[in-house]
């Protein structure tokens, strides 16, 4: 019999989601075949939403939310995985379909699991998390329709979030000219030292825009739908491509497809939540080599359970920069 230990459970009562600390024992964990001592997981955005309860991510309750966690494996039935072996998961469900990283242990499908990269450890394997992993696929996916640093610059949305700092940082590090828009000038600093180059205030990329605009983006990473994704494709260059990973201003796009049919630009979907095992762990060594320590540790804070509910307010008001990492021992 294990020792208990702690975590955040999130109970529905009344049509009210309610997030509880308490001290449980493996038996309520899970069926899988790895059980990991969590070190870390973060605060996504998605985790913000199921923590309070304003969108529809938890498929069942009572849950340990957290879509991602790093830490060392305790035991495995799975030969692939020994005790001590430090391993992260991120999607595949966790904190929505199954318990996930707010929780000081998990248990899970060996199928969900990377090693952590030897250049990064638990704590940076979480600064990165969901939304760099979501990063690193959209420079995949944007590099393999074939964009080089050379065709110009690669215009980020939502800069000041977790995704957008991240694909910045992963974009300027290859050596690519990065625009951030951001809706909080005072992030301005703080992005340059990314390596970004030119700032766009959010507010200019609102406003009404002409179905094609002048061309100013090889590329785009966009991180909030709605009329900015809009207008990005507007403006993206004949043969551009655009990728799509988010909807932090709105799930709605509004646009015309003349940027398609005109100018040849693509629109390239990203999700991370069921991406196969192999590309997961090319872009986790991908992301090992390019983004310092520093730039991450730079992006990051790094809070305890009992802080997760005021922050995931704060997630959603749009009002956190870079990454939180939570340390559900704290
Ligand atoms: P964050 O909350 O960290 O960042 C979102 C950023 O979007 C904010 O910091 C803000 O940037 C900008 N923003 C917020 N509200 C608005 C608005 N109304 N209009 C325009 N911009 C806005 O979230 P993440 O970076 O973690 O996630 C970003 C999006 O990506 C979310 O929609 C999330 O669900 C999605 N996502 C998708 C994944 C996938 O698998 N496809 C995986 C991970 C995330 P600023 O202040 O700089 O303008």
């Amino acid at each position: 019999m294990s020792e208990p230990f702690q975590a955040m459970i999130l109970h529905r009562e009344d049509k009210r989601t309610i997030p509880s600390i308490e001290s449980i024992d493996e038996s309520r964990l899970p069926d899988g075949e790895v059980v990991v001592d969590v070190a870390y997981s973060s605060l996504n955005y998605k985790d913000a939403l199921a923590v309070t309860g304003k969108g529809k991510v938890v498929r069942s309750f009572p849950i340990v939310p957290g879509i991602d966690l790093a830490g060392t494996v305790v035991s495995s039935t799975d030969p692939s995985f020994r005790p001590g072996d430090p391993v992260l998961a991120t999607g595949w469900g966790l904190g929505e379909t199954t318990w996930g990283g707010f929780a000081q242990r998990a248990r899970l499908k060996a199928g969900w699991l990377v090693p952590i990269p030897s250049r990064l450890d638990a704590k940076r394997a979480m600064a990165v998390g969901t939304a760099g992993l979501t990063a690193m696929l959209c420079v995949m996916r944007l590099e393999a329709a074939g964009l080089t640093a050379e065709q110009g610059p690669v215009v980020v949305t939502g800069a000041g979030g977790g995704v957008g700092s991240l694909a910045a940082a992963i974009l300027a590090e290859g050596g690519y000219r990065v625009a951030a828009v951001t809706g909080r000038p005072e992030l301005g600093d703080s992005l340059r030292a990314l390596g970004v180059e030119t700032i766009v205030p959010r507010s200019e990329m609102e406003t009404t825009h002409r179905p094609l605009e002048s061309q100013r983006w090889a590329g785009g990473i966009d991180a909030v739908g709605g009329r900015i994704l809009a207008r990005v494709l507007a403006e993206t260059h004949y043969g551009g491509c655009v990728a799509s990973c988010g909807l932090a201003a709105s799930p709605e796009m509004t646009g015309t497809v003349l940027p398609f049919i005109l100018r040849n630009v693509s629109l390239l979907g990203v999700e991370s939540v069921v991406t196969p095992f192999e590309t997961r762990r090319e872009a986790w060594d991908r992301i090992a080599r390019v983004l310092a320590p520093e730039t991450l540790d730079r992006l990051t804070r790094s809070v305890s359970l009992s802080e997760v509910s005021k922050l995931a307010e704060e997630v959603l008001a749009g009002r956190v920069h870079g990454r939180i990492v939570v340390d559900p021992s704290g």
